[in-house]
């Protein structure tokens, strides 16, 4: 077990603190929670509201549909969290304009104290907010959920089972897709043969040398097949590492 002030540790700030842990309070991310492998604070925005209506957004300056998310009080937010804090650790947006989350952000976010994490609401943060916060911005993908709430979810799911002690087996984080910028070669298990297909022959044939040279080979053609981005990258950088 970690040391108290080493355990890789989460505060998500967000007007819906009910959303979490939701999914992540299941198996292998919620035993880890239970154990202590990893930790999660939830902060209200709505709590840091100053004005008799406890607002926390207005419309956008210069018009336009829906609300914005007040610098004011999001800062305050951010400030207090950053106040409490022993190691400071990446500050983040959850932003469909971020850099798109990618395996290598989540090894070193893992390698790291945490995050701090804010999930905006209706049309986004207010752009100050962002200018004076030291605030990296990331995405989940090209597409618009409706809050940050499970980019969030997804970013903190993707770490956590990368944490000492979470995930079953430790070897299999070494094999999946993308820890090695290939996708991972395809998978069968039991029945040998099933609706008049079989598993391929040389994954029962106990030639462990054999069963690595086929994995690899298959990597490599769904990789090229389905991901030429990727496989170009692995071309040019990773071969021969
Ligand atoms: N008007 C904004 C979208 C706001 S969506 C725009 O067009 O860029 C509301 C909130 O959902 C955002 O503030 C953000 O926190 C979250 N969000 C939406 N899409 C996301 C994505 N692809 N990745 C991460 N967070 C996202």
């Amino acid at each position: 077990m970690p040391e108290a002030a080493n355990i890789w540790s989460a505060t998500v700030l967000s007007l819906f603190p009910e959303m979490f842990p939701g999914p992540l309070g299941f198996s292998l991310a919620g035993k880890a929670l239970e154990m202590g492998l990893w930790r999660l604070e939830t902060v209200d925005i709505r709590s840091f509201a100053r004005d008799k209506h406890r607002s926390v957004d207005a419309p956008p300056a210069g018009g336009g549909p829906g609300m914005v998310l007040r610098p004011d009080v999001l800062a305050a937010a951010v400030d207090d969290v950053r106040g409490r804090e022993a190691r400071p650790r990446p500050l983040i947006y959850l932003s469909p304009r971020g850099a798109p989350l990618g395996q290598r952000r989540v090894q070193t976010l893992r390698d790291g104290p945490g995050v701090v994490l804010i999930c905006g609401r209706f049309e986004g943060v207010d752009e100050r907010l962002l200018a004076t916060r030291e605030i990296e911005e990331v995405s989940l993908g090209d597409f618009i959920l409706s809050g940050g709430e499970i980019a969030a979810l997804a970013l903190m799911d993707a770490v956590v089972r990368l944490l000492p002690g979470v995930a079953g087996s430790p070897l299999s984080l070494q094999e999946e897709s993308f820890s090695k910028g290939l996708l991972e070669y395809p998978q069968y298990t039991k029945p040998a043969d099933w609706e008049g297909m079989a598993v391929p022959p040389v994954l029962l044939s106990g030639n462990h040398a054999e069963i690595r040279r086929w994995r690899k080979a298959q990597a490599e053609e769904i990789t090229r097949r389905v991901r030429p981005d990727l496989w170009r990258r692995y071309v040019v950088e990773d071969q021969g590492e």
